[in-house]
C-alpha cells in the first residue's frame, strides 16, 4: 500500500524550536538511524519507524556516511523510504548527512579533507536519493587538516546547493570558536552544533558549548540523549537478548556498573515520582532548557518512539526535581 501521512501530524502535539538565529525549525524529538537501518536490520521494522515519527511531527531524520553496519547502508534504507514513499513530502523534511569517520579505505576514505567531505557528500545524495540534504555536517574535528581547508569545503559545498546550511559535530570548544568565525566571515554561518548531552554526559554544559552555540546564533541538538538506552528501563533488570549490548552495538556490557545501575535505578524513582517513564524525563530534562534545539533519539521499535514521545507531555521540572536528580548524579 502507498504510504500516506497522518493529517495532524502537525496538531498532534509536536513543537518545533528554532536552532539560533536562523530560519531552521525542528521538532523538539529528531530520529537518528545510527544503529537499527543498517542492512542487518529489519527494513519492515526500519520503515514503520520512519512512518510512525513523521506521522508524529518529527520532521527531522539524521544520518551520516557510515551508519549501518555496513557503512551506507542508513542511508540506502532511507534512500529507499525516499523514494517510495517520502518523495511528495521532501520540502517538509529536514534531513542531515555527516562526513568525517572511517568510511572507505586509504588516506580520503575518513577525517575531514576537502576531498573526503567532497566525496562523501556525493556518495550519500546518491544512497539517499536525494538532489540536497538541508544539513551537511563536519561529523569530528581533523587535528591534521588545517581547519580552513574543511570549513571552506563546507562553504563550497553549500555555494554548489549541495547542502543548504552546514554544521558542525564534537568539535572541542577552542576550535569550535574557530570555525563559527570562518563560516560566518564567508556567508555560511554554522546554525547547528551536534553533541553527546544527556543526564549522565554533561560535557556541553560543563564545557561551554552550548553557550557558545548560543552566542554564535547557533542552536545545539544532542545526541544520544538515553545514552544509548542506559537512560531506559531497557537495563534495569539485566541485558535483554534485542539490546543494543546483547546484539553487539557500540554500547558495551562494561557500562552496565553497580554504580551506574544504582544511579539508573534512583532516577527512575525520580522519574515515578514524575509520572514518567525513566525514558521520558531524561529527554525531558535535556528540553527543560531552550538552548537544546532538539534531541535526536534512537529507537528499534515504533513502542519506543511513541514511549519517548510521551517525554513532550512534561518538561518542566521543580527545583526540589532538579536537586533530587543532581543528588543522585554526583
Ligand atoms: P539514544 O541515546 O536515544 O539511544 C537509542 C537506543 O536506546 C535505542 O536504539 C534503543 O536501544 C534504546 N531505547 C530508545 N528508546 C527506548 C525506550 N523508550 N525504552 C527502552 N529502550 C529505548 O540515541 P542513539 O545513541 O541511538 O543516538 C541517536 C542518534 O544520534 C543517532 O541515530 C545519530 O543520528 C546521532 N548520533 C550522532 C553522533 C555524532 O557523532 N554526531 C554519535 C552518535 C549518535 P535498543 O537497541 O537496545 O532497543
Amino acid at each position: 500500500p502507498v504510504y500516506s501521512p497522518a493529517n495532524d501530524r502537525y496538531t498532534c502535539g509536536m513543537k518545533y524550536r528554532r536552532a539560533g538565529k536562523s530560519g531552521i525549525c525542528l521538532p523538539e524529538i529528531s530520529l537518528g538511524l545510527w544503529h537499527n537501518f543498517g542492512d542487518v536490520d529489519t527494513l519492515a521494522n526500519g520503515k514503520r519507524i520512519l512512518f510512525c515519527a513523521f506521522d508524529r511531527g518529527i520532521t527531522h531524520f539524521d544520518l551520516a556516511n557510515n551508519y549501518g553496519p555496513s557503512y551506507g547502508s542508513a542511508e540506502e534504507t532511507f534512500g529507499q523510504v525516499m523514494k517510495s514513499s517520502f518523495l511528495p513530502y521532501r520540502d517538509e523534511l529536514f534531513i542531515s548527512t555527516k562526513a568525517g569517520h572511517d568510511m572507505w579505505e586509504g588516506p580520503y576514505g575518513n577525517w575531514g579533507s576537502r576531498k573526503h567531505l567532497m566525496a562523501s557528500l556525493d556518495q550519500s545524495l546518491k544512497r539517499m536519493n536525494l538532489d540536497y540534504v538541508d544539513i551537511f555536517y563536519s561529523h569530528r574535528y581533523d587535528p591534521e587538516t588545517p581547519l580552513e581547508e574543511t570549513m571552506q569545503a563546507l562553504v563550497d559545498i553549500v555555494r554548489q546547493g549541495k547542502a543548504l546550511y552546514v554544521g558542525l559535530s564534537k568539535y572541542p570548544e577552542e576550535v569550535a570558536g574557530k570555525a563559527y568565525s570562518y563560516l560566518r566571515a564567508h556567508d555560511v554561518p554554522c546554525l547547528l552544533y551536534q553533541g553527546r548531552y544527556s543526564l549522565l554526559v554533561r560535557e556541553p554544559e560543563r564545557q561551554g558549548i552550548l553557550a557558545q552555540a548560543k552566542a554564535n546564533g547557533a542552536g545545539f541538538i544532542a545526541f544520544s540523549p538515553l545514552a544509548e538506552g542506559l537512560l531506559t528501563n531497557r537495563y534495569l533488570n539485566g541485558i535483554p537478548e534485542d539490546s543494543r549490548i546483547a546484539r553487539g552495538g557500540h554500547l558495551k556490557k562494561e557500562a552496565l556498573t553497580d554504580e551506574m545501575l544504582h544511579k539508573l535505578w534512583s532516577l527512575n524513582a525520580v522519574a515515578g515520582k514524575r509520572g514518567q517513564s525513566l525514558a521520558e524525563m531524561a529527554l525531558a530534562w535535556l528540553l527543560k532548557d531552550d538552548s537544546v534545539t532538539s534531541v535526536i533519539i534512537g529507537a528499534s521499535s515504533v513502542k519506543q518512539l511513541e514511549d519517548n514521545l510521551k517525554a513532550l507531555d512534561n518538561t518542566h521540572f521543580s527545583e526540589e526535581e532538579l536537586r533530587e536528580i543532581e543528588e543522585v548524579l554526583k
